[in-house]
C-alpha cells in the first residue's frame, strides 16, 4: 500500500506495515505465554462474539489496537470491528472505512499449541464483504503471510498466487480434499452429505487459515458448518477471490452481502470453481 500523503484517506494508510507491526506484538504475547497451561488462562469476560476471552486473546488485541492508535494519531479515521472489543470508532464515525479484526483466529489451537492460528485484518471502504479492499492473514503455525489487494491479486509470503490453479478431483469425480470448519460434533451428521462432494475432509480449526488454503489450491474447497462471524472471514475471503477462487455466504441475499460486524450471520463456503461453490452452498448447514 502506498505511504501517506496529503490527499490520502484511511484506505491509503500503510496497512501492511501496521499488520506486520501487530504480528511482532502478537509474537511477544505468545512468547510470554509459551505453554498450554499459560495460554488457557481466561480473563473472565466474553468477547463481543460470545466466546470466553483468553488472556492471550486480550494481549493480541492490545497489540493490534496499538497499531490502530498510531494510525489514528497520524490522522487516519476509521471504525474498528474486533472480536473482543466490538466496534471502536476512531474519528467521528462518519468515515466509511472499516477495519475488521480477529486478533487470534483459532484461539483453541493457540491455547493448545496446535499448529494453525492466525491474525486476520481486513480493511474495507463499505459495510459488506464485497467492500473489503485490503486483506492480511498471518498464520503463526506455518509462519505464512497471506495478503490481498482488491483488483490487484493475492500473495503468499510476497509471491503472487496463481489465479488459474484448478481444483483436483478423484477418479470418481468428487473433490479430492475439502476443509470443514466449526466442526461441532452435533452437526457432523449434516456434513454427511459432503461425502457426495468430496472424498476426504480436513479440519484445521481456524476459518481464516482454511480459506487461505483454498486460495493456494491446497484444499479444493471449504465449508463452515455453523454461521461464522465477519471477523473470522473478512480478510481471507478477499484472499481467496483475488487468488481466482469463489466465496459465498449462503444465508445472505447476495453471495458477498454479509455485513462487517460481530454477529454470526451465515456459514461461509469457498471453492476454486463456481460449480463447486454452488454444490457446497447446497449442503444443509445450521
Ligand atoms: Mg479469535
Amino acid at each position: 500500500m502506498p505511504g501517506m500523503g496529503p490527499t490520502d484517506t484511511a484506505l491509503d494508510a500503510d496497512w501492511l506495515g501496521a499488520c506486520r507491526g501487530a504480528v511482532a506484538g502478537l509474537r511477544d504475547v505468545l512468547a510470554a505465554h509459551p505453554r498450554t497451561r499459560q495460554r488457557a488462562v481466561e480473563t473472565g469476560d466474553r468477547g463481543e462474539g460470545g466466546d470466553r476471552t483468553l488472556v492471550i486473546d486480550e494481549g493480541a488485541e492490545h497489540a493490534v489496537f496499538a497499531q490502530l492508535d498510531a494510525l489514528h494519531a497520524a490522522g487516519h479515521r476509521f471504525t474498528a470491528v474486533s472480536e473482543e472489543r466490538g466496534e471502536v470508532v476512531y474519528g467521528d464515525g462518519t468515515d466509511d472505512v472499516r477495519v475488521v479484526i480477529d486478533p487470534i483466529d483459532g484461539s483453541l489451537n493457540a491455547k493448545r499449541l496446535l499448529p494453525h492460528y492466525a491474525l486476520s485484518i481486513a480493511v474495507a471502504d463499505g459495510p459488506t464483504m464485497a467492500d473489503v479492499a485490503f486483506a492480511f492473514v498471518y498464520d503463526f503455525g506455518a509462519g505464512e503471510e497471506w495478503t490481498a489487494v482488491r483488483g490487484k491479486g493475492a500473495w503468499l509470503d510476497g509471491e503472487q498466487l496463481d489465479r488459474s490453479l484448478p481444483e483436483r478431483r478423484a477418479r470418481d469425480g468428487r473433490l479430492e480434499l475439502l476443509g470443514i470448519e466449526q466442526a461441532d460434533p452435533r452437526h457432523i451428521a449434516a456434513a454427511g452429505e459432503l461425502h457426495e462432494v468430496s472424498r476426504r475432509l480436513r479440519v484445521i480449526g481456524a476459518i481464516a487459515v482454511t480459506l487461505c488454503q483454498v486460495a493456494a489450491a491446497r484444499l479444493d474447497g471449504m465449508v463452515s458448518l455453523l454461521n461464522c462471524r465477519a471477523v473470522d472471514a473478512a480478510a481471507a475471503q478477499l484472499i481467496v477471490r483475488e487468488a481466482g477462487g469463489h466465496v459465498a455466504f449462503p444465508k445472505c441475499d447476495e453471495p458477498l452481502a454479509a455485513p462487517l460486524d460481530v454477529a454470526a450471520r451465515s456459514p461461509v463456503v469457498a471453492a476454486r470453481s463456481a460449480e463447486t461453490l454452488a454444490a457446497l452452498a447446497r449442503v444443509p448447514i445450521v
